[in-house]
């Protein structure tokens, strides 16, 4: 059995409820086509659907997945953007910040 001090204990307890926190906030909503930022950036849930008059520069390649700012990674359908704090974007979807991942 291994045995832990009161002070180790209540460290560990408040260590595991901020993880547990930040596993909580983890689950973004998406972002929304019409959410103004969105809008201003031309972001598009589906890269397919972007306006190539519009935006002469975007490739259908180029999609958040391979976007440097998207911060899941390759099996995820949508995660956070650097951009959208607190929402994500989909794995599909594309916008005018769009920089190639390294
Ligand atoms: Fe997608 Fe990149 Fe634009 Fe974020 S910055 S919405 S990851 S293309």
């Amino acid at each position: 059995m291994i045995r832990i001090g009161r002070r180790s204990f209540v460290l560990r307890a408040v260590a595991t409820g901020c993880l547990l926190g930040v596993a909580h906030t983890e689950a973004f909503a998406n972002v929304d086509e019409s959410d103004p930022m969105a809008v201003a950036l031309g972001y598009k849930e589906d890269t397919g659907k972007v306006d190539s008059a519009k935006y002469p520069n975007h490739a259908p390649s180029q999609q958040c997945s391979n976007c440097k700012q998207f911060q899941g990674g390759a099996a995820d359908t949508a995660a956070g953007c650097t951009l959208f704090g607190g929402k994500a974007v989909a794995a599909k979807g594309w916008c005018s910040s769009w920089v190639k991942k390294a």
